[in-house]
């Protein structure tokens, strides 16, 4: 890399971070007033009361921040914001694509026959949704489960981010190929790829095929059972059940 191609990437990448930061609610105090003219737009900036810090420190906190979300325009379309549910200690946390219909009525992710089907795998893994977290790429339903669209996820993943950095959990099991391409990396192909250990944060990641997907091709419970059981042996967990 020649000398402006690599301060070019660390424009770059400082830029990245910068939106990040402002993204998530995190104040950035070093910025200039021309900055903070070229950061604005997109998700809405919230103040904060200390330099540096969060302006959550909770789960419950960060859903209060996110409010009643317009930052993108799957914001008009939905009934509710489904934020995601289960234990805020989870070891294992579990991303979907996107909130079905029924999540948008109900509020809650993976509520629906897909739902029931994560709920099952759940179980044969010996544990109840409870003891997971589980929650989606994006917030909001879009509108005839459609997939969500780039810029819906770059709005949307920051709060990911934030989940993922309050719940710290030991892995996070990514569910169908939206969810990986977002996490890992675009050029992903669930069918290559499900079943690979991966990475996102820093926390090993295991890609694997959605719920949805097992409902109409039942052939595959058995790929997602064996992907299962990697992270059930990474998590230590040694009572596996058929599903
Ligand atoms: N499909 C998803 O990806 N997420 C849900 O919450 C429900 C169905």
């Amino acid at each position: 890399m020649n000398p402006r191609e690599e301060l070019a990437e660390i424009v770059a990448q400082a830029k990245r971070q910068l939106t990040y930061s402002r993204d998530i609610g995190l104040e950035t105090p070093y910025l200039s007033d021309r900055s903070r003219a070229y950061l604005k737009g997109g998700p809405q900036l919230h103040s904060i009361s200390s330099a540096g810090s969060l302006p959550y420190h909770s789960l419950p906190e960060l859903e209060h921040f996110i409010g009643d979300c317009d930052r993108c325009k799957l914001g008009k379309g939905r009934k509710h914001l489904v934020f995601g549910e289960g234990s805020p200690r989870a070891r294992l946390v579990f991303v979907g694509e996107a909130p079905g219909m029924e999540e948008d009525l109900t509020g809650k992710p993976f509520v629906g026959q897909a739902g029931k089907l994560l709920t099952d795998i759940i179980k044969a893994m010996g544990l109840v949704r409870d003891e997971v977290y589980i929650c989606n790429i994006v917030k909001c339903h879009p509108p005839g489960n459609r997939d969500p669209e780039a810029d819906e996820i770059q709005t949307c993943l920051p709060f990911l981010r934030a989940q993922i950095t309050l719940i710290q959990p030991e892995i996070i099991c990514t569910l169908g190929r939206i969810s990986a391409q977002s996490l890992v990396d675009k050029g992903l192909k669930i069918t290559r790829d499900r079943g690979q250990w991966r990475s996102f944060m820093d926390i090993p990641l295991m890609p694997t095929y959605h719920p949805a997907y097992l409902l109409r091709y039942a052939q595959a419970k058995r790929q997602v059972w064996e992907d299962v059981q990697e992270i059930m042996k990474k998590l230590g967990l040694n009572d596996p059940r058929q599903v």
